[in-house]
């Protein structure tokens, strides 16, 4: 597939001109990020070869893993937020007793205006390893959303963003959200500056070509600008899954990484598939993943991506207002109940 640019350019454009204060960084802004498809699956493809060994946290797989995200990093040129990007932690895992270390990498673009709110993109490689004795490779879950991100950073290089955006590939999130807590624990800056988190988990795999993005009736002034930054993409952009009247399963508030921003209270946006027959199985392997629309899911975000940096400053300001307004102080909340299986 080839290359092509995103189809947000204009909307951006229009918001950018609107929002920014000099002429120079309005300016700047009307370059177009370019996304390498071919790249984006050739990163998805290589994250889930049998090498990898299922990306287990902790295992050799998992390692060579990082190997592969740490070139890729680089040739993003993204900047090294931790020494080599790796941001080393201890956790216990769901269900154990001892501690286990696990790794995480972050790293970083500068925005073109410096200090102000910034920007999260997170998305967990580790996987599973075995599942009943036979590797599961993980390539929608969660190869997928590590090629997404990793495209977009590559993408911004050529066209910088206002604000720092943060890009962390996360551990240990299948043993429950270990790698995001930690991150959130040791972040480096304080986090009142973080304005919103983009999380990326299941980008590649659905029937009805329907992507799903959660977090609004959290935060409900992010529904109208997710929808804008949806519409004009080729993806079937749904919102919901984020309370309890999307039923058992429904509420994936604490699905993935996301939840450790939620916890903040952290605006967050989590963009990932329904569950499906590939969902946790040996059969979640690359060739079943949905080419197309797992590109068009990577615009899609991308298109997110932009048009959340152009409006970063009014998100900040309308969680100062929603925060001012709540009966309780927010990332408070009881933990839902209802998760995906097998996840926290
Ligand atoms: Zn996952």
């Amino acid at each position: 597939m080839m290359s092509r640019p995103s189809t947000v350019t204009a909307l951006v454009s229009a918001l950018a001109l609107t929002a920014c204060t000099s002429l120079s960084a309005a300016a700047q802004s009307a370059s177009t990020p370019e996304i390498d498809d071919a790249q984006a699956l050739a990163d998805l493809r290589a994250l889930s070869a049998n090498f990898m060994d299922g990306r287990q946290t902790g295992t050799r797989g998992a390692g060579i893993a990082r190997g592969y995200l740490r070139d890729r990093f680089t040739e993003a040129g993204l900047v090294p937020v931790f020494e080599n990007y790796d941001h080393v932690f201890e956790y216990t895992a769901r269900g154990a007793s001892e501690t286990s270390e696990g790794q995480n990498l972050v790293g970083m673009i500068e925005g073109r205006e410096e200090g102000g709110p910034v920007l999260v993109i997170t998305a967990h490689y580790d996987h599973l390893g075995n599942c009943d004795g036979e590797v599961c490779n993980g390539a929608d879950d969660n190869a997928s959303g590590v090629a997404a991100m990793v495209a977009i950073a590559q993408a911004l290089q050529s066209a910088p963003p206002r604000h720092d955006v943060y890009f962390a590939a996360l551990d240990a999130e299948e043993v429950g959200l270990r790698g995001a807590r930690a991150l959130v624990a040791d972040f480096p800056i304080p986090l009142e500056r973080v304005a919103l988190n983009i999380n990326l988990d299941m980008l590649a795999i659905n029937a009805d070509n329907e992507l799903p993005a959660a977090g609004a009736f959290h935060f409900p002034f992010l529904r109208a600008r997710i929808d804008a930054a949806g519409a004009v993409a080729p993806t079937h952009l749904i919102q919901g899954y984020d309370s309890p009247e999307w039923g058992e399963h429904g509420d994936w508030t604490y699905s993935s990484d996301h939840a450790a921003f939620h916890d903040e209270g952290i605006p967050w946006v989590y963009y990932g598939v329904d569950f499906h027959e590939h969902y946790h199985q040996p059969t979640d392997e690359y060739e079943v993943v949905q080419q197309d629309f797992f590109v068009s899911n990577i615009h899609t975000v991308m298109n997110a991506v932009q048009l959340f940096d152009a409006e970063l400053e009014d998100v900040a300001a309308d969680l100062q207002e929603m925060r001012a307004n709540a009966p309780e102080p927010l990332g408070e909340t009881e933990e839902g109940s209802m998760r995906k299986p097998g996840m926290e």
